[in-house]
């Protein structure tokens, strides 16, 4: 028997975890400067929430969802998105009836049955924000600069905003007339997704990326000439904060997105060196979701990213980080092991990190508390014992001195 990660997902190994944590932390205290607070939901929801919220014919729930009966008969679905969840939890928790207005981040693993490759998993994990309870195009601005504010935090190089406005219910059938009189006769040279999505949702066929169909559908008049008053305007505000935030876009109006709520402001963070998976970032307006999920007509805005390729483009930037021991405690014979295994843990109880070593030999000891990353090396063997001191060699300068076994927690206290 061979037992091996299931295909689409990783193991996270310690060399790459420091730069999760960076990552994790470097969000976490960006949105708390934003005002927005954690919220944490469960991994798996009922399946009707994400059918519902994200549409039955796209193509997450359509084709990518883990869904499964519980021992209760119960149709369960691991979460593929954090939205929904977020929004059903505002839902049942009335957070409306304290305070419309709320915003909120999570943090964590979602999961879809895509086709693995560089950057796509099945199970991915996703940072993400939440602004429930404002159509305030301020609020749109907001969340888009706070995405660019926060990948450049992380020093993450070389990205670019793509924004579009999809419009409201009231256009969208507009919009979706006029993409079907451009397709026309054309429609029998699209692919099969886009033939079916022009009966039933012709917006998506503007996502296509089927080189075929992208020769079709690259002529097509934009978008936005087909929009209500409301949607214009909402979206040129978008577009003047923006422009008065310093936050560098372009405007792709085939910018739709796979998920059915978005209305009016769609957008991206694409990094130039993520070859074909180059989304880093996807947000947009979802200002009737609520409703639609049985809450109040409360409108909304949000992002996520996701970590996976965060990681990706930080690795390319700086080498593995590692912890560094402050002291490598390497005793030299057997007898001696037992007393630094007790000055380590009075050490590491005063707040020192510290590691014993069981090389029992000076040079390999070394070598190790080398690689270790230790700042210092406490050496303790027989000749030691006898005289009731240790040897502490600081491994920058390479300089040694003896120390009373008593004053070492000092020493390691003060240093
Ligand atoms: P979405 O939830 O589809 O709007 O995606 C938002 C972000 O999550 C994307 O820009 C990606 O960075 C990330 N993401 C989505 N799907 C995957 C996946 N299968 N594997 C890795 N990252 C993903």
């Amino acid at each position: 028997m061979n037992y091996s990660l299931p295909r689409g997902t990783k193991d996270i190994l310690p060399d790459e975890v420091a730069f999760w944590h960076e990552i994790e932390q470097i969000s976490r205290d960006l949105f708390s400067r934003y005002q927005f607070s954690e919220i944490r939901t469960p991994i798996f929801e009922t399946t009707e929430l994400f059918s519902r919220s994200i549409g039955d014919l796209t193509d997450i729930v359509e084709k990518e969802m883990y869904t499964f009966l519980d021992k209760g008969d119960r149709s369960l679905t691991l979460r593929p998105e954090g939205t929904a969840p977020i929004v059903r939890s505002y839902i049942q928790h009335g957070m409306f009836n304290r305070q419309r207005d709320q915003k909120l981040y999570y943090i964590g693993p979602m999961f879809r049955y895509e086709r693995p490759q560089a950057g796509r998993f099945r199970q991915f994990h996703q940072i993400g924000v939440e602004h429930i309870g404002t159509s305030s195009p301020l609020s749109d601005a907001e969340i888009i600069s706070l995405g660019v504010h926060l990948f450049d935090e992380l020093g993450l190089p070389d990205l670019m905003v793509s924004i579009n406005s999809v419009g409201c219910p009231t256009c969208r059938s507009v919009i979706e007339e006029r993409i079907k009189q451009f397709i026309g006769d054309n429609l029998k040279n699209l692919c099969g997704d886009c033939q079916r999505r022009f009966v039933e949702q012709p917006l998506r066929i503007l996502d296509c990326k089927k080189p075929n169909c992208d020769a079709y559908l690259s002529g097509m008049p934009d978008n936005r000439s087909s929009h209500c008053q409301e949607c214009r305007d909402h979206f040129e505000s978008v577009l003047s904060y923006l422009d008065a935030l310093g936050v560098e876009f372009n405007i792709d109006p085939r910018l739709v997105r796979g998920l059915d709520y978005y209305t009016r402001t769609t957008f991206e963070i694409l990094s130039k060196q993520l070859g074909a998976q180059n989304a880093i970032c996807g947000g947009g307006r979802y200002d009737h979701l609520v409703q639609s999920l049985g809450g109040p007509e409360v409108p909304a805005v949000g992002f996520a990213f996701g970590m996976e390729r965060a990681v990706m483009l930080l690795k390319d930037l700086v080498d593995t980080k590692s912890n560094g021991v402050m002291v490598y405690l390497l005793p030299i014979g057997m007898a001696q092991r037992g007393k630094l295994f007790i000055l380590m843990d009075a050490l590491r109880r005063a707040g020192v990190s510290c590691e014993l070593g069981f090389e029992d030999k000076l040079k390999t000891g070394l070598k190790r508390a080398n690689q270790l990353g230790s700042r210092f090396v406490v050496i303790y063997g027989e000749d030691e014992a006898e005289q009731n001191i240790v040897l502490v060699k600081d491994m920058g300068s390479g300089e040694q001195q003896s120390l009373a076994i008593e004053g070492v927690l000092d020493f390691f206290n003060n240093v």
